[in-house]
């Protein structure tokens, strides 16, 4: 159910990296030997007469895996394709990502996903899985033919970039998931509230005299989704969580057995709509919008409570000329991919064992099997150097978008090598090849 263009299985040591895997409990100075893209051996002083990576002063975490990102295939391969996005979610650290179906066309049905998963297995350089649209068109008003979708491969369902806004349409979504399986994602929006809205409805919204997108927008359609999932017994997941009251809505329903689950992403969880008023930077555009510090704090308290499972980036790349536009009228989204990991780690708001935890916790909400740095495994990891400072954007990005939120950031921590699905996935210029 995940593709990726065939890669050859990576053969390497890395020697003396500080590896952290908060699942399996390593937490310490080893050499780890990938061997037939395998991780044959954690230990000390291995000995090996390949290709070995330098890992003093740096640490080896199991890969990131990113439930929500679009790579805009098919159809809006100006903005980002295959080859490009999955190069981006590499150089970021992530061994596997989930792509939405809001492309042109919608991948409604089955035809569209299986050449779809075709094009990945030509050019993606990681795994890529689908979700595929709820609804046709993602019109919110017929469903899609749920159970061939299924059968095509599809890891599950979401109307992404816009709500499913008809309760008896989500009713019968549900019903269809007891028979054919697979995640209904939500991004959860009242249209009726959120209206023409362009940024976080408060006083920032006030002063700047822009229309504003109320937090209850989404915590209220949270609510209902939450209480048709209780009662047919569905299975959700709340997409790019952004308010306190959301936080709530979430941690209600769980505490009373609803199986739902969430995410949130690195821009709102280290940046608030203050950060217009120092510049209406069309890059800082997103939906669900940057929102208050109050809820920016609910999000970090979520993370380390457990109400959120994972983080997400929702990378959702533009064009340049799209977002050279007046704020009101550019289109909304951040890439994140490429700065995911250093974003959260240089805010200083999560210990670092929680941050690579939630980074691939996504993986098991989608279905599919979490990186473990462990011997027998596959080997899925990313070495990282904790230390090293970099400004976001200074040498350009992978994506083929460069609407990042971060851009000009002095960021710590850098990817320097991704091993993906047991081949390397991507490497850091200064990583040269060093053969003992
Ligand atoms: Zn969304």
């Amino acid at each position: 159910m995940i593709d990726q263009r065939p890669t050859a299985p990576a053969d390497l040591l890395i020697r003396g990296a500080h590896v952290l895997d908060p699942r399996t409990g390593i937490d310490g100075r080893h050499d780890v030997l990938v061997k037939n893209g395998v991780i044959a051996e954690i230990g000390d002083a291995i000995e090996f007469d390949g290709e070995t990576i330098d890992g003093e002063g740096r640490h080896v975490f199991p890969g990131f895996v990113d439930p929500h990102v679009h790579l805009r295939v098919p159809g809006q391969e100006h903005k980002e394709d295959l080859d490009s996005g999955t190069r981006a979610a590499a150089a970021g650290g992530f061994v596997a990502v989930v792509a939405m179906p809001n492309t042109d066309p919608v991948v409604e049905n089955a035809s569209i996903l299986r050449s779809l998963r075709e094009a990945a297995r030509r050019e993606a350089r990681i795994p890529v899985g689908f979700l595929a649209s709820v609804t046709r068109g993602l019109a919110g008003e017929a469903l899609t033919e749920m159970a061939e979708l299924r059968e095509a491969g599809a890891l599950g369902f979401t109307d992404d970039g816009k709500p499913v806004w008809r309760a008896g349409i989500l009713r019968k979504a549900l019903q269809y998931q007891k028979l054919c399986g697979g995640i209904i994602a939500l991004h959860e929006e009242d249209p009726t509230l959120s209206g023409k809205g362009v940024m976080h409805e408060g006083e920032v919204s006030a002063r700047l005299g822009l229309t504003g997108i109320p937090s209850i927008s989404e915590s209220t359609l949270i609510a209902r989704d939450a209480a048709l999932a209780r009662y047919e017994d569905g299975r959700i997941h709340i997409q790019h969580l952004s308010a306190r009251e959301s936080v709530e809505a979430v941690a209600e329903a769980k505490a009373r057995g609803v199986r739902i689950t969430c995410e949130a992403s690195p821009h709102h969880l280290t940046l608030t709509h203050e950060a217009l008023l120092e510049d209406l930077d069309t890059r800082l555009k997103m939906n669900p919008p940057l929102r208050s510090e109050d809820d920016r704090q609910a999000l970090i308290a979520g993370l380390r409570d457990g109400t959120i499972d994972c983080i997400a980036t929702d990378h959702a790349p533009h064009a340049r000329e799209e977002k050279e536009v007046p704020f009101e009228e550019a289109p909304m989204g951040t890439t994140g991919l490429e700065t995911a990991f250093a974003a959260v780690y240089s805010a200083d708001i999560l210990p670092l064992a929680l941050i690579v935890e939630k980074l691939s916790a996504g993986a098991a909400l989608m279905g599919l099997p979490t990186p473990e740095i462990a011997v027998g495994k596959p080997a899925n990891l990313v070495l990282i150097d904790l230390a090293t400072e970099w400004e976001v954007g200074e040498a350009g990005y992978e994506s083929r978008s460069e609407n990042c939120a971060f851009a000009g950031q002095r960021l710590r921590g850098k990817v320097l090598t991704t091993v993906a699905a047991g081949g390397v996935a991507y490497r850091e210029r200064s990583i040269a090849l060093t053969v003992a």
